[in-house]
């Protein structure tokens, strides 16, 4: 069977085909046999396409329509084989989604009672999935897989909020984010350490533009950095993780700030891009620090302090640590990221092996033979993930 995932940011759409043989193969990360990126940043202009397949030639194109229906038809004309299945990343499941789900009109329904929570995701998400319907047919079942659900089982401690008591009927709350990718490398890090999930005290350290631990018992996310948006917790690319929000209020009175105002700021305007006043992205700090930009060294400074304050924390909530896993474009590509980490959690007994941090590690462990914790470096096969849990939500009838 073909299962076709749409994993849509807001201003990138990642789909990837699967040829999935059957339940043998849910606990080993298999390549698509198609795989297309499109860049909606500016959704008046162009989209810029990408297909790559096993089967031809790389396209690259531009759509002067960029509606997502027009996307979604031609992205579907290259498609070497009929998909099965359609997945797709939800954002915001709230506290109604713990599973991934079949995205039946009720569900899409409920879905959609978030988008207020997740506003630039949710809402376009859930258009791929109406487009899709269309463009398939009801013979291809559609299936959701939420980002929140993974970290639908912190406990009250870790996910009522301190404010008024009247929020949590406003679902006011802590859901945490980045869930697919925290499992699909959980899983990943037993596998490859010969271990038990069940048996694991992991920390997964989320490290891409947007950036979030996650605190794992025996395959269970008992906390996590992101909140109730995923604004909160680490110093992220251009987000500011946890502030005074007496910012906030000080911003509306003195400085006349809207909602807008203080959303454009938080999330686009702070982060590594504000500190360093260069660049959101890790390359870029990285490149200005090494030729003496004092800021460029600060963000960094701050951004390796920010990961290891939030981990050093975290171990709290587990009562000691096994391992801790870094993933996503920074995690897995910055060896820089991953030393300075190391050298601010020393206390605790880690101590990265230089050698191998510096050979591009993946699927590796990074950490000196016969030290503990363990540190490692784990691909996030998140599209991989999204397909294995439709699969197995949609069960037997599909085998
Ligand atoms: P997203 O959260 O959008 O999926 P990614 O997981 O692709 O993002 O991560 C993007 C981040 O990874 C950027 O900050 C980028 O600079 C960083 N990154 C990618 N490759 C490297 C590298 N070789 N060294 C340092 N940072 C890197």
């Amino acid at each position: 069977m073909h299962i076709l995932v749409f994993n849509a940011g807001s201003s990138s759409l990642k789909c990837h085909l699967f040829d999935w043989m059957g339940v043998a193969e849910h606990d080993t990360p298999k390549s698509a046999i198609w795989r297309a990126h499109v860049d909606w940043s500016r959704r008046s202009a162009p989209a810029r396409m990408t297909i790559e397949s096993a089967a031809s030639t790389k396209i690259e194109e531009e759509i002067s329509k960029p509606e997502i229906a027009s996307i979604l038809r031609r992205l579907a004309a290259t498609l070497p084989a009929s998909p099965e299945l359609a997945c797709h990343r939800i954002v915001h499941g709230g506290s109604l989604f713990a599973h991934a789900a079949e995205l039946t009109p009720e569900a899409q329904r409920k879905a959609m009672t978030f988008n207020h929570f997740a506003p630039s995701h949710n809402p376009i998400q859930l258009e791929i999935v109406d487009d899709a319907e269309v463009l398939f047919g009801p013979k291809v079942r559609q299936f959701g897989v939420f980002d929140t659900a993974f970290h639908a089982t912190l406990p009250p401690e870790e996910y009522v909020l301190a404010g008024p008591h009247h929020w949590r009927d406003r679902g006011i709350r802590r859901y945490g984010f980045h869930g697919i990718s925290h499992q699909n490398v959980s899983r990943r890090t037993a596998q490859l350490l010969g271990r038990d999930l069940r048996d694991l005290r992991l920390i997964t350290a989320h490290l891409g533009n947007g950036c979030s631990l996650a605190a794992i018992e025996g395959g269970i996310s008992v906390a996590t950095t992101m909140g109730f948006t995923p604004l909160d917790g680490l110093v992220m690319g251009t987000r500011s993780g946890s502030i005074d929000p007496g910012i906030l209020i000080h911003l509306v009175r003195q400085h006349g700030y809207s909602a807008e105002m203080l959303d454009a700021e938080l999330n686009k305007e702070s982060g590594l891009k504000g500190i360093s006043g260069i660049s959101g992205d890790m390359r870029e700090v990285l490149d200005a620090a090494a030729s003496g930009n004092n800021d460029a060294q600060l963000a960094f400074d701050m951004f390796t302090g920010s990961v290891a304050r939030h981990v050093a924390g975290l171990v709290t909530a587990l009562g000691g640590l096994d391992a801790l896993v870094f993933t996503a474009g920074i995690g897995e590509n910055s060896p820089e990221v991953r030393d300075a980490v190391a050298r601010k959690l020393r206390f605790m007994g880690i101590e990265i092996d230089q050698e191998v941090n510096n050979s591009k590690p993946i699927d590796q462990v990074i950490s000196k033979t016969g030290t503990r914790p363990l540190m490692l470096a784990v691909r996030s096969e998140e599209d991989w993930e999204i397909a294995r849990q439709c699969f197995a939500a949609a069960g037997s009838m599909l085998c």
